[in-house]
């Protein structure tokens, strides 16, 4: 399926840390900050030749803040955070597949290590 014309139509808190994204084909993203915080695609997070992740999950705060987000061109989002980091920028392809909702996440629940904080 092509993600080309997948673009954000609006954007609320769903609760506390919780950013809601509403997609243009109707999906309805959930998107918990810290998760987002955790897969920055900037190249100080993930090493840009070979793709591996070099920030840790538990390196980002607990309490990570979302304090405000950017507009990039009309493909991606930038973010910035409480921990003053602001290079990570989410393509709209890469945002749609770091949505947590009910429908997308149990097809990606195959990590065995992955836990739920509840
Ligand atoms: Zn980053
Ligand atoms: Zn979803």
């Amino acid at each position: 399926m092509s993600s080309i014309g997948l673009e954000p139509r609006d954007m609320e808190w769903l609760e506390k840390g919780v950013l809601g994204i509403h997609w243009n084909d109707g999906h309805k993203g959930v998107y918990p900050v810290r998760v987002l915080r955790q897969q920055c695609p900037c190249a100080a997070c993930v090493d840009e030749w070979t793709g591996e992740r070099r920030l840790k999950g538990e390196e980002v705060p607990l309490l990570i803040m979302l304090m405000d987000v950017q507009p990039v061109g009309r493909y991606a989002l930038q973010f910035i955070w409480s921990d003053g980091h602001d290079s990570g920028i989410y393509s709209y392809a890469l945002l749609r597949t770091l949505c947590q909702c009910e429908i997308c996440r149990p097809v990606k629940q195959a990590e065995p290590r992955s836990r739920r904080l509840m």
